[in-house]
């Protein structure tokens, strides 16, 4: 399949995911009266918005995962456009479809009207309990503000995928992305011997003493987890399946409840020619 081809297949399925996310938010404001896109919190974050945004471009995902091809700035633009018009398209629907008192609104009003006061009247919702910002016609600046938000809000849902399938290992020779070929991870309850570990294995890493970094990590504390842990590393490696250049990456985390944070610099990657060998077992038990 030619670059293009790709390009085209990506788009057509983040046009799909984008279509099917305006119908759905449509579907969901038209009979249940609750337009999730326009949810913020604090007034300024429109995580409503982000989520849309982020379903929208779900097809572009999809698509770049399917082809093995990183999307091109081409896409990029593709996916903000898209957003946008996704959440005018919602805006439409709900335009095309409201009927007040047996009236279609088509009938009462020019959709640039309905846009401008669906938009401040979801902005009003959220004023204090009770309190009464304004009325609409007074809102004006807090309107475009609210648009523009609630456009950003989508926007960055689409960037968000778009980095996303940036930090997966590419081979940039084949245009493919590479296939995970191998993980090595140590559990450390210690914070000081982890910081040990870390910073050991990455002077090894730089120095491109690859072996001796793999070593290192494997032999720094267990391969088993224990509820005590609040830090492990990770070595994972990579590799493409036409040119079989390899990817190394080493990440240090953190636990914070039942997630694990990356640790900030506690991070290295490197495309090697030759293959790269993780330890076949899991590594020494911790003392007792
Ligand atoms: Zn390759």
């Amino acid at each position: 399949m030619t670059k293009l081809a790709q390009d085209v297949l990506i788009a057509a399925l983040g046009f799909a995911s984008s279509l099917v996310t305006a119908l759905l938010l449509f579907a969901v404001n038209h009979f249940f009266g609750f337009a999730i896109h326009t949810y913020s919190i604090y007034l300024v974050v429109p995580i409503g918005a982000i989520a849309a945004g982020f379903a929208a471009a779900s097809g572009y995902h999809l698509g770049a995962r399917l082809v093995g091809q990183r999307p091109s700035r081409l896409i990029l633009v593709n996916m903000i456009l898209t957003a946008i018009a996704t959440y005018f398209l919602v805006h439409l629907l709900n335009y095309r479809f409201a009927v007040v008192d047996g009236v279609p609104l088509p009938d009462l009003e020019p959709f640039s009207r309905y846009l401008a006061d669906a938009v401040s009247h979801s902005s009003l919702r959220f004023g204090v309990r009770g309190a009464v910002i304004g009325k609409s016609g007074d809102i004006g600046a807090w309107t475009y503000l609210f648009t523009l938000l609630q456009l950003l809000g989508f926007s960055i849902g689409g960037l968000w995928i778009y980095w996303e399938l940036s930090t997966i290992p590419f081979c940039d020779r084949c245009r493919r992305y590479l296939k995970r070929s191998g993980e090595q991870t140590r559990f450390e309850y210690d914070a000081d011997r982890f910081a040990a570990t870390v910073s050991a294995v990455l002077d090894l890493l730089r120095a491109g003493s690859i072996d001796a970094a793999i070593e290192r990590q494997s032999s720094s504390s267990t391969a088993l987890a224990d509820s005590k842990d609040g830090f492990k590393s990770t070595l994972t490696t990579s590799q493409c399946a036409r040119c079989h250049v390899n990817h190394l990456r080493f990440e240090g985390f953190r636990r914070d409840g039942k997630n694990w944070i990356n640790v900030p610099k506690a991070e290295f990657e490197s495309y090697l020619e030759r293959p790269v060998k993780l330890a076949p077992q899991a590594g020494v038990l911790k003392p007792a």
